[in-house]
């Protein structure tokens, strides 16, 4: 069976061997938790990241998209909260005065475990750690920590301080300028889009004439110090949102919350994840910012997970910002005179959508990922890979391949091939045997594929041999490009 959790290796090594995703610095060994993106792998994240984009601003008059710089004013993060409030805990050993993470330090112990072939035990520690880490629960970090008499590599002893907080934020250090205190040159790498978007509510509001409620729409990069960096694409330390924050009228923000947790659930169903593999989650512990917030969760591989946050952030955050800049960031709303109400300059508040582009990713790949195996009519069996992608988001969409190297058909398959290159992406493949191609072909994903043979110069057709249920029919070569198109 595909898409169980047993499958997740093999469907990290099928990502790599195809050309997906790659280790970051693979040559120098990798570097944790960060991934590059290969030839295939970023056409469907950009196919991805288009489909969203799409949805938000072309289907929506109401929503306008931006692209905001990764460095914004150090004061921004000061004001959102994200210096304050944006931590994972860690501890220091008081002999040593060495400093530890305490997921790094938990999960070395446990590793040495499992080296030493206690396996149980180190899945069990692993799994105490993860409950407690989502409970924010410090002490009982600590008291796993004794309890299991983990050592500081340093001192070889357990004196530890209390578990505290350590932010995720990457600093580093702008422009040239000496100064006497070195804090005045950091900047942070931005760890979510949103804030670019709240610092440029005025700007976007009064040069695009937008009116509440209205949406700004941005993707981009994001950094995260994360501390339990695990599970491939899922949690990495550079990754990509895709966020909208919706304006809104303030005491309307719940029938706008409501209309966003369906829009986006349906929005997922219409790339092909199915229902019953979505669900959503309320939030327990309410962040600072938030009068009410869920997640979408995906079946992934390894269980239930969150994939997007749809967020009422109340207005917090332009409030935030109109103390720490010492700026105006009001509406003045016109509507509410004709509604009988008086003018009203206000704060409007704020409905969030967020999703991971990389999470989005793998919830895609996971999905499709399939090894198949079946019995052929002589009773031999045949089996092979293949990435059910659909053909709206898959990176190729149509593979061209002439049966042979000769006889004219490579010039007929170059022909058909500029004729559809302009409208979606095609490959073109002349080596091999025609079976061995068609199974490249599956294993990267391709929904369509169309051979040129020697019947082709007689009669103008083609074989078309569809991804999914392998069926092979016969078309007439100028009816290949509708046909693909119509599919997308
Ligand atoms: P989690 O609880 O999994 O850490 P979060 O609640 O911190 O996620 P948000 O701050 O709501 O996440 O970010 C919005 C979206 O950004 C998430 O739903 C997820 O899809 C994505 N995301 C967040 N952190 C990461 C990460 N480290 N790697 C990949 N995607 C991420």
């Amino acid at each position: 069976m595909a898409n169980e959790a047993n499958n997740f290796q093999e469907l990290i090594s099928h990502c790599k061997e195809y050309g997906y995703i790659f280790q970051s610095s693979e040559i120098y060994d990798g570097l944790s938790a960060v991934y590059d993106y290969g030839q295939l792998g970023a056409q469907l994240k950009k196919n991805l990241r288009d489909e969203w984009w799409k949805s938000m601003t072309q289907m929506h008059e109401n929503i306008v998209g931006i692209d905001a710089a990764i460095f914004m004013h150090p004061t921004v993060w000061k004001a959102s909260g994200h210096v304050d409030n944006f931590s994972d805990p860690m501890i220091d050993n008081k002999d040593s005065n060495k400093r530890y993470r305490v997921d790094h330090l938990i999960e070395g112990h446990a590793e040495e475990l499992g080296q030493d072939g206690k396996k149980e035990e180190e899945y069990a520690l692993l799994k105490s750690m993860d409950e407690l880490l989502a409970k924010d629960d410090f002490a009982g970090l600590k008291t796993l920590i004794e309890t299991n008499n983990i050592k500081c590599s340093v001192s070889k002893t357990c004196n530890w301080t209390d578990v505290r907080q350590f932010n995720l934020m990457f600093k580093t250090e702008f422009g040239a300028v000496a100064s006497d205190n070195p804090e005045d040159n950091i900047v942070y790498l931005r760890p979510e889009t949103a804030q670019g978007i709240f610092v440029n509510f005025l700007n976007v509001q009064k040069t695009g004439r937008m009116k509440i409620p209205f949406g700004i729409a941005q993707t981009g990069k994001a950094f995260r110090n994360e501390i339990v960096a695990r599970q491939f694409i899922f949690r990495m330390r550079e990754f990509e949102q895709m966020e909208m924050q919706f304006f809104v009228r303030p005491g309307t923000q719940m029938e706008w919350y409501q209309y966003w947790q369906n829009a986006r659930i349906a929005w997922h169903q219409s790339i092909g994840i199915p229902a019953e593999k979505l669900r959503f989650h309320d939030h327990v512990k309410l962040a600072h910012y938030a009068d009410a917030a869920l997640d979408i969760e995906f079946e992934f591989p390894f269980g239930w997970k969150e994939l997007e946050g749809i967020h009422s952030r109340t207005d917090f955050d332009l409030t935030q910002h109109a103390k720490f800049s010492k700026k105006k960031i009001q509406y003045f709303d016109n509507d509410l005179n004709e509604e009988g109400k008086p003018y009203g300059n206000y704060t409007p508040y704020v409905v969030e959508t967020s999703v991971g582009l990389d999470r989005l990713f793998l919830t895609v790949i996971s999905l499709a990922y399939a090894e198949e195996k079946w019995n052929k009519e002589d009773g031999t069996e045949d089996s092979r890979v293949v990435l059910r992608i659909p053909a709206k988001i898959a990176p190729t969409k149509l593979a061209i391949l002439p049966l042979l190297k000769k006889d004219g058909l490579p010039e007929i398959a170059r022909q058909l091939m500029n004729d559809c290159k302009g409208s979606f992406m095609c490959f073109y493949e002349e080596k091999d045997a025609i079976g061995k191609r068609y199974r490249r072909m599956d294993a990267i994903g391709t929904p369509f594929c169309v051979t040129i043979d020697h019947q082709t110069k007689e009669d103008n057709t083609v074989t078309i041999r569809y991804r999914d249920d392998m069926r092979q029919e016969r078309i007439a070569l100028s009816e290949v490009k509708n046909l693909v198109l119509s599919k997308l």
